[in-house]
């Protein structure tokens, strides 16, 4: 059977992932004045990736005998069944979408994806012929668990909604498609490990920190963590390299270093096997061991996403956030970026106890720590978080596509839209500090070559 997944993204000037937030997706709108507007163009540029769900779910289509494809556009190829993958930052774009493709074909659409579970009706209701089906529930499990079935028989008998709501150990499923999507020609890129080949990976799915207030991937993956045989994430690292020519590996675990044991057995692996990566991980400072950071330099690992979120003790409650206190912040992120590590800060402008100061003291916070990469995105009530259930009736959007996490999207008790605005424009003044360019641009221009 041939099958076309289709990955379609809304035409923005800023960046689009549908990769981030757990599936839900993100839009980098770094803000409206001069320099913002470089920094959406630059990374709009430097980083893209396809959805995980995506690039597993073609993969066990694949094993199963299936001739799957990939494409960021809407194209006719004459598919026995046409898959959309779904986020909310691109909500009104992806309905379009199926509403437009239905002119051209009459076989079944499915839809992947956390958001397309929770405006289900809408994702259906957008296809006239009443042909377009909803996955409900991780779809890697939904393919997996019927790799042996007749998949175009299954989808007809099914309800509207196909539920599949076990959560599987990602080590069952084949190592994801790349090859597909590098043979569609798109793009995969993140210029801040280098300009080699990148791909995505993931060690461990779920977490357990109590940040699940407003974060999407316990609420979505799950609390409890699936964590991967270190084993069989390098040899999925090795098979990558030898096969796709890939150096460049982002992990997408929501606390990549939760399970120390594991995390350390994988970068043995690398060391003794003598092969030449480049990480990105993405994890709590609390859970990096300083006693480790030789290591992780030796294993590749050449940036770290740390969230930091406020710098205001007040504001990180009103969120449960714990986090070490802003002394150790500091101190713990010296100690990586001297090891040669570089650290992105991230950071989040208008939570729920936030007022202009304490926004303005969070900016100042992270250029006192001047560490190599600096992210400021907007306190934002995703549908699956207990934060949306508090902000239900302070909502203020026209589009789901305005869920960016970078634009206010509630009547917040301290803030106005313009002045989030305002703080976003002041948060790219990090880049031209003359602090700034003196310890970090020379090094980061040097990896990242446009
Ligand atoms: S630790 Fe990170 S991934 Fe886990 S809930 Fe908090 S913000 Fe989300």
């Amino acid at each position: 059977m041939k099958i076309t997944f289709f990955d379609i993204y809304r035409n923005a000037e800023y960046k689009i992932s549908k990769n981030t937030n757990s599936g839900m997706g993100t839009g980098n709108n770094y803000g409206t004045s001069y320099l913002a507007k470089i920094q959406n163009k630059l990374i709009k540029k430097a980083i893209h990736y396809p959805p995980q769900n995506c690039l597993y779910a073609m993969s066990i289509l694949r094993v199963s005998g299936n001739d799957v494809n990939y494409s960021e556009k809407l194209i006719d190829n004459n598919s026995d069944l046409y898959i959309f993958t779904s986020s909310i930052v691109n909500f009104e774009t992806e309905l379009n979408s199926i509403k437009e493709f239905r002119q051209h074909t009459n076989v079944p659409f499915l839809v992947i994806g956390p958001f397309a579970e929770i405006q289900a009706e809408k994702y259906i209701d957008s296809d006239i012929s009443g042909k377009t089906k909803i996955i409900i529930g991780e779809p890697e499990s939904f393919f997996y668990e019927n790799k042996k079935n007749n998949l175009l028989q299954v989808i007809e008998k099914s309800e509207k909604k196909i539920y599949s709501k076990n959560f599987y150990n990602l080590d069952l499923f084949p190592y994801p498609a790349w090859d597909i999507v590098f043979k569609s020609s798109e793009r995969s890129n993140m210029r801040f490990l280098g300009n080699k080949k990148s791909v995505t990976i993931e060690g461990l799915r779920g977490c357990p920190y109590s940040c699940s207030f407003y974060c999407c991937y316990p609420n979505i993956q799950g609390k409890k963590l699936r964590i991967r045989n270190p084993e069989n994430i390098f040899n999925e690292m090795c098979y990558m390299q030898d096969n796709l020519n890939v150096y460049n590996f982002t992990f997408r675990d929501p606390v990549f270093s939760i399970d120390k044991k594991n995390v350390n057995l994988l970068f043995n692996l690398i060391i003794k096997n003598k092969r030449k990566f480049n990480l990105c991980i993405e994890t709590q400072l609390k859970d990096i061991d300083e006693n480790d950071l030789d290591l992780m330099f030796a294993a590749g690992v050449k940036l770290i996403y740390v969230g930091i979120e406020s710098s205001e003790e007040e504001v990180l409650k009103s969120v449960n956030r714990k986090n070490l206190s802003n002394n150790n912040i500091y101190e713990k992120i010296i100690k990586i970026e001297k090891k040669g590590i570089f650290v992105k800060g991230n950071y989040i402008l208008g939570l729920p106890n936030d007022n202009y100061e304490s926004c303005l003291k969070t900016i100042e916070f992270a250029e006192k720590i001047n560490c190599t990469f600096a992210q400021f995105t907007v306190f934002t009530p995703m549908p699956v978080t207990p934060a949306w259930k508090n902000y239900k009736n302070k909502l203020d959007f026209k589009k789901y596509e305005e869920f960016t996490m970078w634009d206010l999207v509630i009547k917040h008790p301290n803030l106005e839209k313009k002045q989030i605005e305002k703080l976003k424009n002041r948060a790219a003044l990090y880049y031209i500090k003359p602090k700034y360019i003196f310890k970090n641009l020379l090094k980061v221009f040097a990896r990242a070559i446009f």
